[in-house]
């Protein structure tokens, strides 16, 4: 390395250029490139552009970048995917990220367009991202049926991701049923089945969500079923269960609508039952890990939270001898206990 390569700001360079890498990435996955490379690879840049139907010279710049960014092979037969694409970028890979990428770049990514007025007003910027105003995050999400199956796709593919890790962060096999609250297509309640066999698992989410969960089930039913209840959590009366779970839930939501879902869980606790979170616990400072700092910035009306405003925040619900797994990977786990009532 020379000096002068020495002294450069490596770090802000990178980070100067992480939007555009960002973008190849997605634009590759939109046109379901590394699907055609799984398939059919490895394939000359005017192959992939006719099967795509894309410009030979603009296909062979996207395949270069991917390349370039570690996410394909390039020899003189032809571009093929990686190992981590096969299984992380194609749509029908085993942990499939092709749902949250496709979210990230139809959703997020106008969302973050629009960051400077988000800081500018300290709000959600859906009015200039996609001319409407949302009421609610998920009535935005659940408008229409394209949006909707993009949004579960998108949860389903992190949370089948992360399933295992959270099924197994804490020994689970002394509860007898449990209830995953916005617990989507179920991918965290069929893992749950897998690890503890005994278990009842039911999923409770929106009529919306539930109508179109068949797509996501596992196509070989090897457990018990998981049951799906419909029903709105701040208004409808919870399933019983001795463990409940809300997995990436609290984050989206401000202090008032919290108090209602706590309150609601609380009271339907009996002494000894559980409650898991599955967030992303922020360190003390709150500036760490960034990826949760970063999700902060789309501005929902609700926060990413330390663990000890987690322990705090779940005390005031009457949960004590609170648990914390941090993974240092996509999501931690936090188990704690409905407090015995006082003789
Ligand atoms: N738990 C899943 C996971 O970790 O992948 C999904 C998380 S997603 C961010 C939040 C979930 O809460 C969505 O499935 C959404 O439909 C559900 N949800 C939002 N509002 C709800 C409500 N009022 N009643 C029930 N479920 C709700």
């Amino acid at each position: 390395v020379s000096e002068s390569a020495a002294k450069l700001p490596s770090k802000i360079l990178d980070l100067m250029d992480g939007f555009k890498a960002s973008k190849a990435l997605f634009v590759a996955s939109k046109l379901k490139m590394f699907d055609y490379l799984k398939n059919k690879g490895p394939l000359k840049a005017v192959d992939v552009a006719n099967e795509v139907g894309t410009s030979v010279c603009g296909t062979e710049r996207l395949l270069d970048a991917c390349v370039a960014l570690g996410l394909l092979e390039k020899t003189s037969q032809g571009y093929s995917n990686t190992d981590s694409a096969n299984i992380y970028l194609t749509s029908d890979g085993e942990y499939s990220l092709h749902g949250y990428i496709i979210h990230s770049n139809d959703h997020l990514w106008p969302l973050f367009t629009n960051l400077e007025s988000a800081v500018r007003e300290g709000s959600r910027q859906n009015h200039r991202a996609f001319g409407r105003k949302a009421e609610d995050l998920f009535k935005d999400y659940y408008h229409s049926q394209e949006v909707k199956q993009r949004f579960m796709a998108a949860m389903h593919s992190i949370a089948h991701l992360t399933a295992r890790d959270l099924a197994t962060a804490f020994d689970l096999s002394q509860f007898k049923s449990t209830c995953d609250l916005g617990g989507c297509t179920g991918a965290l309640a069929h893992e749950l089945i897998q690890i503890y066999p005994n278990m009842k698992v039911t999923v409770f989410d929106l009529p919306e969500v539930i109508a179109n969960i068949s797509y996501f089930q596992p196509s070989e039913q090897c457990t018990a079923p998981v049951t799906f209840v419909s029903g709105d959590f701040f208004k409808d009366n919870l399933p019983e269960a001795d463990l409940y779970i809300l997995s990436r839930v609290l984050h989206d939501w401000p202090d008032e609508k919290i108090h209602i879902l706590l309150s609601k869980i609380s009271a339907v606790c009996k002494p000894g039952s559980a409650l898991l979170v599955a967030e992303i616990v922020l360190d003390e400072q709150k500036t760490h890990p960034p990826r949760a700092v970063l999700q902060s910035l789309s501005m929902t009306e609700g926060k990413q939270r330390s663990g000890s405003e987690y322990k705090q925040l779940l005390e005031k619900y009457g949960f004590t001898n609170t648990q914390f797994k941090i993974t240092g990977t996509l999501l931690d786990a936090v188990l704690c206990f409905k407090k015995n009532l006082s003789p």
